[in-house]
């Protein structure tokens, strides 16, 4: 995108027949994708790609964005994907493309980003690079990956298992970032420009799926459908990770979809064979799925829809209609109050306040002056993302860094105050955009399973530690006891 010239793009409406989009210096060029229509997400990306060079054999490759048969068919948790398998995952922004007719984007380019002070860039990419050398945390992403939390939350007891009946699974060393690495051929990978190489480019060794190859599993897949689903083995979720890559849906929705599909056969509430454990029955429902067929055409339409078709709404796991990553809240307390209230639902992602409770920072069970704690990471790290940094820099982008990052960038001095004011101001346009659209500070509460049930440890969140925590992150917030945020 930055090569084409452009920061971001807006499309407004829908086109009426299917098109990939191609953006360059020069402009914005339409063609028909007509042809490209039910190809997978690697075939689109690979023919787009190819079709870009065939006309432009000078330049170098497109990067390409696409949507598989699940974008397509509006599935309400479908996603973008880049790269094969870097996926825009949540909330279902494949469904968006899918409805505006848009199978793919090629960009590309010879334009180059300019900064405000190459001086401070340079000097501080050196910096971070050599502080990263020595980081513990960068040397544990490297070697491990993201799996390397399945150990990490199953000895804290919450590894959600078992549909969030349990917060430990017994066969949770056949699934580790160790399984991972001993049964498959296994080389970090790293997005462009990034020292810590967190991806895992794997390849099974063995077995029914000896060959396949996939850049992961990440842990949230690990848990959603070997936690969830308690399928016990690396190489059949990474199966399964390559079936929604390829179809173009989110794995933690997926996952939680399915162990609640599972839930409900056992319940006699469906007319469907499925149990925990069960590879292929799951791997052709998540076909079903992306293709609406039967009950995966309830199932494509999200958690809420079918706990209600089903009766089951007092079963379903979700705030807002998004399903939790996999941070029991019922061990990790924060987490709690992040499902509640991050903007899009139950996303572990606009606070990662897991890193804070897991490494000892933050009492997990703390429950007052938590949110005030809790605040300041949000804050932190909505940044990142407005400045579009990964968030596993969090250690190493403290404040300080961070702005030194916005003025070698951007030429703007700005203190800590000034931008915990501008990540302030963001949560709270985006709590008033979802207020507009309907939401009250009733949906900031979480399923009340993490209320009434507890897991093997005894532990639960109850109502009043939850609604203590909602009611310190509102006066942090400085909204009222609605949760409406008061004129800045
Ligand atoms: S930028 Fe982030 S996601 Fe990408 S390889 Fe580096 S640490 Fe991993």
């Amino acid at each position: 995108m930055t090569k084409a010239g452009y920061d971001a793009i807006i499309i407004k409406g829908s086109s009426e027949n299917p098109v990939w989009l191609e953006i360059t210096e020069n402009g914005v060029r339409f063609h028909s994708a007509e042809s490209l229509w039910g190809l997978d997400t690697y075939q689109t990306e690979d023919r787009v790609r190819q079709l870009v060079a065939e006309k432009n054999p000078n330049h170098p490759k497109a990067g390409v964005i696409v949507i598989g048969p699940a974008g397509e068919n509006k599935v309400a948790f479908s996603v973008v994907e880049n790269d094969y398998w870097r996926s825009a995952g949540r909330t279902g922004v494949g469904a968006v493309m899918g409805s505006k007719n848009i199978k793919a984007i090629a960009f590309w380019g010879s334009r180059k980003k300019d900064v405000a002070d190459k001086k401070i860039v340079t000097e501080f990419a050196r910096k971070i690079a050599r502080r990263g050398k020595d980081d513990a945390g960068v040397k544990a992403y490297k070697n491990m990956g993201t799996p390397m939390l399945v150990k990490i939350m199953n000895e804290a007891g919450g590894f959600p298992t078992r549909y969030w009946q349990k917060g430990t699974y017994e066969n949770w060393e056949r699934i580790s970032a160790d399984a991972l690495h001993e049964q498959c051929y296994v080389k970090p990978h790293a997005c462009l420009k990034c020292f810590m190489a967190c991806g895992r480019l794997s390849t099974v060794k063995e077995g029914r799926h000896a060959g396949l190859k996939i850049e992961g599993p990440e842990y949230e897949t690990i848990y959603s459908f070997g936690g969830l689903c308690e399928i016990d083995s690396i190489e059949e979720i990474m199966y399964l990770n390559d079936i929604c890559d390829r179809l173009g849906m989110d794995t933690i929705s997926a996952g939680n979809l399915i162990a609640f599909t599972i839930e409900a056969s056992r319940q006699q509430k469906i007319p469907l064979t499925i149990d925990y454990g069960y590879v292929d029955a799951i791997a052709k429902l998540l076909e079903d799925i992306a293709f609406r067929r039967g009950i995966g055409d309830i199932l494509a339409k999200g958690i809420i829809t079918a706990a209600k078709e089903w009766s089951m709404e007092d079963q379903a796991i979700h705030v807002k209609g998004l399903e939790p990553a996999g941070y029991d809240p019922r061990v990790l307390k924060g987490m709690g109050l992040a499902y509640g209230t991050s903007d899009r639902g139950a996303c572990h992602l606009r606070a990662t306040f897991y890193k804070p409770e897991l490494s000892g920072m933050v009492d997990p069970d703390q429950i007052k002056g938590k949110a005030a704690i809790f605040t300041e990471w949000e804050d932190r790290l909505t940044l990142f993302d407005a400045l579009i940094v990964c968030r596993f820099y969090r250690d190493l982008y403290q404040w300080e860094e961070l702005a030194t990052i916005i003025e070698g960038t951007t030429g703007l001095r700005l203190t800590k105050d000034d931008m915990r004011s501008i990540a302030s101001s963001i949560t709270n346009n985006t709590r008033r955009f979802n207020l507009r659209e309907g939401l009250t500070s009733k949906d900031d509460h979480l399923p009340s399973r993490f209320h009434n049930e507890a897991l093997e440890s005894g532990k639960v969140i109850t109502r009043e530690q939850m609604s203590q925590l909602l009611k310190e992150y509102y006066q942090a917030r400085r909204w009222n006891n609605k949760g409406i945020p008061l004129p800045e």
